[in-house]
């Protein structure tokens, strides 16, 4: 089914509102809104959700958590085709820990996580990026990380814009004269 992005977005940072908050860690929503994507809203809450968590946890108190929307140029390989012109990219940049070049392939491997002592503290199982790397590629898209340590960590959930109309919200009474039950789209 058709996901408004922002939806997403909104759901995934409520997430970690709380978390965020005890530790006076600003999250900051930039980039583009009203893009919509084909997928399953929950899947990809719960994706992007575990990318703001780890980017709280693995900050320092006081420093801010980025999440922008982006549209890349199409690439000329994949234009045309399943009505994919182009890539929507998430990017979660965050201030914190970062990690050590030759751990960045591995964060993605289930259970897998950098220094055991420094994450024992955070308390988590190493999950939450397998999961993430799922998500991205049962939509049809990829996850990429960049950083570097000590100074920060971007992790970027790329997934396709559909331009197809078939996977577009109908609006009432427009073209293809059909509702889908989510309710009128934004002018
Ligand atoms: P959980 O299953 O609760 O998410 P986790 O956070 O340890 O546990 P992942 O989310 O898969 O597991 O992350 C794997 C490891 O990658 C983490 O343990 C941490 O070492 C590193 N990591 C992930 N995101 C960041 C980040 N934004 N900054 C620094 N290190 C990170
Ligand atoms: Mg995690």
């Amino acid at each position: 089914s058709v996901v408004r992005l922002d939806r997403v977005i909104d759901g995934a940072l409520d997430r970690s509102r709380v978390d965020a908050q005890a530790k006076f860690v600003e999250l900051v929503r930039a980039g583009e809104t009203d893009l919509r994507v084909a997928g399953s809203e929950q899947q990809l809450v719960i994706a992007l959700g575990n990318l703001i968590e780890n980017a709280v946890s693995y900050s320092p108190h006081h420093t801010r958590v980025v999440v922008d929307v982006r549209r890349t140029a199409p690439d000329p390989d994949t234009a045309g085709v399943d009505g994919v012109s182009q890539i929507i990219e998430i990017s979660v940049s965050d201030q914190g820990v970062g990690i050590p070049e030759k751990e960045l392939e591995r964060v993605f491997e289930r259970f897998y996580r950098v220094d055991q002592a420094r994450s024992r503290e955070t308390g988590g199982t190493g999950l939450g990026l397998s999961i993430v790397k799922h998500v991205a590629a049962s939509h049809g898209g990829a996850v990429e990380v960049w950083s570097v340590e000590g100074e920060g960590s971007t992790f970027t959930l790329q997934l396709p814009l559909r331009n197809d109309p078939t996977v577009d919200i109908p609006r009432p009474g427009g073209p293809n004269g059909a509702t889908t039950g989510e309710g009128p789209a934004p002018a």
